[in-house]
């Protein structure tokens, strides 16, 4: 059986004092929890703090973005064994605001999942369409095309490791949630494109997140889907009473 994960994405939120409160109050709900596994992916610049409230604490610490070399000059970036030094076990890839915002593309993408993968991290890589994609009845080319070529690099001994999440661009952050129909059928969809590039084995064994406005009032049913392992919260995460309740959603 998958176990049941629930990511926060704080993306470029909150200041030091305010990520360890919240680090803090997710890390004592936890200890009295033992599903679903629980994430926190704060900003850079927090990693080492909020590691530090995690430390005995059954919550597993994330970041938000990597970059695909061992090292160098570049300037800005971070390399993937930085962030497994700070404690780091998982790494968002492909998020749709860097690939929107930043023009990130698929075989970027697919270079920074190898290369977390290389370094024991477990990429936890976003796929999903925009609005008019949907529209036009686009959804399931463009979600399959772009977990295929993030994948190029990534080896079926390796693939168990990954984590996805479906994340429409028009449910992120919009307050527009697909429906749990919706998220069934493109999870179900991406589970059976890893089950042709893989195996059965491997296929069975990732877990698929939804990832677009999940709040605790709609996490239950999009929860309860068979292809639905957890979520990946931005907003919601941002407030340990909601994480929490979305949390508690989440049980196996
Ligand atoms: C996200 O950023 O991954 C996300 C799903 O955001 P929100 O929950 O705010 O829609």
């Amino acid at each position: 059986m998958r176990r049941p994960l629930v990511v926060g994405n704080w993306k470029m939120n909150l200041l030091r004092r305010d990520a360890v409160a919240l680090a803090r109050a997710v890390a004592e709900w936890a200890r009295r929890h033992s599903q679903p596994e629980l994430v926190l992916c704060p900003p850079f610049v927090y990693l080492e703090a909020v590691a530090e409230v995690l430390r005995d604490a059954p919550v597993g610490l994330g970041a938000q973005n990597v970059y695909p070399q061992a090292g160098g000059a570049y300037t800005g970036e971070i390399s993937p064994a930085m962030l497994a030094d700070v404690g780091c076990r998982y790494v968002i890839v492909g998020h749709s605001e860097r690939r929107q915002l930043l023009g990130e593309q698929d075989e970027f993408i697919g270079r920074k999942v190898v290369a977390a993968l290389e370094a024991g991290l477990q990429p936890i890589l976003c796929v999903g369409e925009l609005l008019k994609q949907r529209e036009r009845g686009e959804t399931q080319e463009v979600v399959r095309g772009q977990l295929v070529q993030a994948l190029q690099g990534v080896s079926e001994a390796a693939a168990s490791r990954l984590v996805l999440a479906y994340e429409p661009v028009w449910a992120i952050g919009t307050g527009r949630v697909a429906t749990a129909a919706q998220a069934q059928e493109v999870q179900a969809d991406l589970r059976s494109t890893l089950r042709m590039r893989y195996n059965a084995t491997a296929a069975e064994q990732v877990r698929i997140l939804y990832g677009g406005s999940v709040k605790a009032e709609n996490a239950a049913e999009l929860l309860a889907q068979p292809d639905v392992d957890g979520a990946l919260v931005g907003g919601a995460s941002l407030r340990a009473d909601e994480f929490l309740r979305i949390a508690a959603c989440a049980v196996a």
